[in-house]
């Protein structure tokens, strides 16, 4: 404990302007909206509201910094990759005002926030290291010509990212659109703008040139859309609910058929075997559920548990639950702070409520913690069927759904019968039945003995319902790039 640098419980907010062009200005409309802190229901201070005439802006100096010749055009790939890794420096001098700036403004402990900032320095540097060694190809074509490949950066990015991890989804939204070259314009969710408003000051501090990143700080149908439904820009990567996923492609589609990654919502599968060990499985299912204020697209919010084991796992599923500390997140010891803002509070406890009426049996949790914020305490279901709300739809709590099931077969098919696909996890001992699990499961993640275990090296994404493309790792470059075919005709072809 005495390693982890204090936190600023109080940080002074520096930045509440939209960003363009590499300054801070205000919204073209006047507007502001206010920012709240979930711990206690206060506004911290208001932002200023970008809507579509601040896209526009944004959009424009994002195009000018794009156009042929510009600056950023002509700059060395390793250049950008020099620029990445300064901004990253930048964020690990800034660490702890960082990490409290996304614990005021969302609530995650402290410590969480410090983890998602080193994870956020980690992908920076991790892409900053790809930017002069993505290439193309030479083909060996039929006929007379030499032809190669480029791998050209796409142009305008419009991230739109969500309030779970706010400067860790900034980071994996810019790090790979940068190192190839893009330009981005960035959204962050209404609820926790602050970190992304400051890193932008950190951009420009580490030399990007103005018009390269753009932070538009407002409202999904007002600002989000513009960006979605915006004729110049070439690309949306988008992360966040189903619903609105299902939206940025209808808008892609009606105006330029921008390309789009999604990453959206889950329901993931967590099978627990009787012949695995027991307490560990009880703890990762726990966290797997729990972690983030169980804020996580990809939670294990169906714990499958084999009926052999079901009632003791229950058991030890419920103390572990009961000695979760949920409580102020500047406090090192809080394991769990207050959900994101009143709808989701509201939203959780009305879950809460249907499991109850659908027959679940409420072990323990179930109500609000305190009567300032929006904590709830930790909410362990049993008696859980597949048919239930509470075992169907995206919950974004902390409440934990024990199912039972009998044999392999049985869980394959019910871990897959939903719409979505995001992430998936089996505890055994039994090499078997882990890959059979593997291999038939339907999820862009498959945790073996492990929950979580997200990785800047290795893809994260969804099948189904949960996604389109890949985040992270080198599958994470694909799509920021436009595979451009070169074929030049020449006089006689050498082997
Ligand atoms: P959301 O999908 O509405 O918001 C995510 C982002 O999209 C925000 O920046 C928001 O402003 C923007 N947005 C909203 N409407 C838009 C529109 N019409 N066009 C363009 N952008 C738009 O998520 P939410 O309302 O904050 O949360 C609702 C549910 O979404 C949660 O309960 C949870 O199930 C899910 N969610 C998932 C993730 C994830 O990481 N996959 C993150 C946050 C929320």
């Amino acid at each position: 404990m005495s390693s982890i640098p204090q936190p600023i419980k109080n940080p002074e907010i520096k930045y509440t302007q939209i960003f363009i062009n590499n300054e801070y200005v205000n919204s073209a409309s006047g507007k502001v909206f206010p920012t709240i802190n979930p711990s206690t229901g206060k506004k911290i201070c208001d932002v200023q509201e970008g809507d579509k005439a601040d896209v526009d802006k944004a959009v424009a100096a994002a195009k000018e910094a794009f156009k042929f010749g510009s600056e950023w055009r002509r700059m060395d790939a390793s250049r950008r990759g020099k620029i990445l890794f300064k901004l990253a420096d930048l964020m690990e001098r800034d660490l702890v005002y960082l990490a409290s700036l996304d614990t005021l403004d969302n609530g995650k402990p402290y410590k969480s926030a410090l983890g998602d900032i080193m994870f956020s320095i980690h992908v920076i540097r991790y892409y900053a290291g790809w930017a002069d060694k993505v290439h193309g190809k030479t083909i060996p074509v039929d006929g007379n010509y030499f032809c190669y490949t480029r791998h050209e950066p796409v142009g305008v990015c419009g991230q739109i990212i969500p309030w779970n991890y706010p400067l860790l989804m900034f980071s994996w939204k810019i790090a790979p659109a940068l190192a190839l070259g893009n330009v981005v314009v960035v959204k962050p969710a209404e609820q926790t703008p602050l970190s992304a408003i400051y890193a932008a000051s950190l951009c420009k501090e580490a030399g990007f040139p103005p018009g390269v990143v753009n932070v538009v700080p407002g409202y999904g149908p007002t600002a989000g859309a513009a960006i979605s439904g915006h004729p110049d820009v070439n690309k949306v990567a988008f992360t966040g609910s189903t619903e609105i996923g299902q939206l940025i492609m209808q808008a892609s589609g009606a105006s330029n058929l921008k390309r789009i990654t999604l990453e959206l919502g889950g329901k993931s599968p967590n099978v627990i075997f009787a012949d695995a060990d027991i307490d560990i499985a009880v703890e990762q299912a726990h966290e797997a559920v729990m972690t983030n204020m169980g804020q996580c697209c990809v939670a294990g919010s169906r714990t499958f548990v084999q009926e052999d084991i079901y009632d003791e796992f229950v058991k030890k599923s419920v103390e572990r639950a009961k000695k979760r500390t949920v409580g102020d997140p500047w406090d090192l010891s809080s394991e769990q702070g207050p959900q994101v803002d009143e709808e989701q509070f509201n939203k959780i406890l009305n879950y809460i409520k249907i499991g109850q009426e659908e027959g679940a049996k409420l072990e323990c949790g179930g109500q609000r913690k305190g009567d300032e914020g929006y904590f709830i305490e930790p909410t362990v279901f049993s008696c859980v069927t597949d048919s239930m709300k509470i075992a169907k739809e995206e919950i974004f709590g902390p409440v934990q759904q024990l199912i039972k099931f009998k044999d392999i077969n049985e869980v394959i098919e019910r871990a897959n019968d939903t719409f979505y696909g995001l992430g998936a996890a089996i505890f055994t001992n039994d090499i078997n039945k882990a890959m059979m699990f593997t291999q038939a499961v339907k999820a862009g993640t498959v945790w073996v003995n492990c929950y979580n275990a997200v990785n800047v090296q290795s893809p994260f994404g969804g099948f189904k319902m949960s996604g389109i493309g890949r985040e992270l790792g080198e599958y994470g470059l694909q799509q920021y790039s436009e595979v451009k075919n070169v074929v030049i005709k020449i006089p006689q072809k050498n082997s």
